[in-house]
């Protein structure tokens, strides 16, 4: 037997292995699963990205290696969607890097700064990775609980002053998974201000930032003043343009952050396959109006679950961003007891809250990456079971 390493002994554990599990038997046994747990969209790659890496892949230029900081036109792509979106100013030769996806980004990035027993700051619940990162460069974290009355933001306040005076990283990410909270721009200024004071780096997650709905519009934290001395963020084509397969994300802010983040990656991967980068650009060029009509798509799956749940009495918000519901566990079950009975009663998969961190516990999420047209039957199977 081969025993792992105590970092990997040190990750938390893998709250999803019992309703993976459960899911697989009961489809074994024939019953109709709907799946309402992945993050992942069910829509397609839109077809001109696609014949974009098609042409790309056969240049034989692209089968080779790629340029670790990505080719320039992808940056330089990256820097104008920058400015045209949020109007920031990135430089594309030394404040913006490719990554692939923005996973491996998040995973990475604690390499290049924490040293052993070094503190990171994480939300929770949060998005898996931010921890494992910082547990894989030898640093430990503390939690900032995200609670309903407070809009699902942390508490800066609250941070005790030895906290911040050893935190090396403070994780943020809005539009949220999995609560699918939203930022002020109050807020961002806060953050940008104490990691200032404290000389702490924030790491902000980007990824839903053009998965939105009745008009709203996010900010990039690098809108705020100040944010490039002490920021990095990471952004993804994978749920805007249907793309999480592909693998591509970028990384962008100030540049001493970018070059770190660089140089670990140039000594781990080889960056991005270069026919993806290319299509890459194409989605971020002419991408816009494919985003519109899959928003389209997950308001409608919105607003018939949200109306559906809220008329069997079931407590959440209605999200502005994301694709994603975070819905209060009903009373007297914890969260992995009302997910595991949704799978054995009404044949429905949702991820349990407290998967994402202890401060999950008592909500359940909701991914829209179901047709519309089986959401009806969703609410009829839980009308059904009895509470
Ligand atoms: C899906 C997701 C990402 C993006 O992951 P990729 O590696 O780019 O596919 C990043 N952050 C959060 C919170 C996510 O949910």
């Amino acid at each position: 037997m081969h025993e792992s390493s105590e970092r990997l002994q040190k990750l938390p554990p893998y709250l999803f292995i019992e309703i993976d599990r459960l899911k697989r038997e009961a489809r074994s046994k024939g019953h109709d699963i709907i799946d309402l747990g992945v993050g992942d969209p069910d829509l397609n790659t839109p077809e001109f990205i696609i014949d974009e890496l098609n042409r790309q892949a056969r240049i034989q230029i692209n089968q080779r290696y790629a340029l670790d900081q990505g080719i320039p036109e992808l940056r330089q792509e990256i820097a104008r969607w920058l400015k045209m979106r949020f109007n920031i100013e990135m430089d594309s030769a030394t404040e913006i890097l490719p990554t692939i996806g923005s996973k491996e980004a998040i995973a990475h990035f604690p390499l290049a700064i924490i040293n052993e027993g070094d503190l990171a700051l994480i939300p929770d619940p949060c998005y898996p990775p931010y921890k494992s990162g910082v547990l894989f460069a030898g640093g430990e974290f503390e939690l900032m609980p995200l609670r309903a009355e407070n809009s699902f933001l942390p508490d800066l306040s609250k941070l005790s002053e030895g906290s911040l005076t050893r935190a090396k990283l403070l994780y943020l990410n809005y539009p949220n998974n999995p609560t699918s909270a939203c930022a002020t721009k109050g807020f961002y200024e806060d953050a940008v201000r104490i990691a200032k004071k404290y000389n702490i780096i924030i790491c902000s997650d980007l990824a839903y930032s053009e998965m939105t709905f009745d008009g709203f519009t996010p900010l990039s934290i690098m809108q705020i003043n100040g944010a490039k001395d002490s920021a990095i963020e990471f952004h993804s084509l994978s749920k805007t343009y249907n793309m999480t397969g592909w693998r591509i994300g970028f990384a962008y802010g100030n540049k001493e952050l970018i070059r770190l983040l660089s140089k670990v990656k140039a000594n781990i991967d080889s960056g991005v396959f270069q026919a993806i980068q290319y299509a890459g650009i194409r989605a971020l060029r002419e991408g816009a109006a494919t985003v519109e009509k899959n928003l389209a798509i997950y308001k409608q799956r919105r607003d018939i679950l949200v109306e559906g749940l809220q008329s069997l009495g079931y407590e959440l918000q209605v999200p502005q961003a994301t694709f994603y519901l975070w819905i209060k566990v009903p009373r007297p079950y914890t969260s992995a007891d009302f997910c595991m009975k949704l799978l054995r009663e009404a044949h429905i998969v949702v991820t349990p809250g407290n998967g994402f961190g202890p401060s999950g516990e008592g909500y359940f999420r909701i991914a829209l990456t179901i047709d519309s047209k089986r959401l009806p039957q969703v609410i009829e199977r839980m009308r059904k079971i009895k509470l």
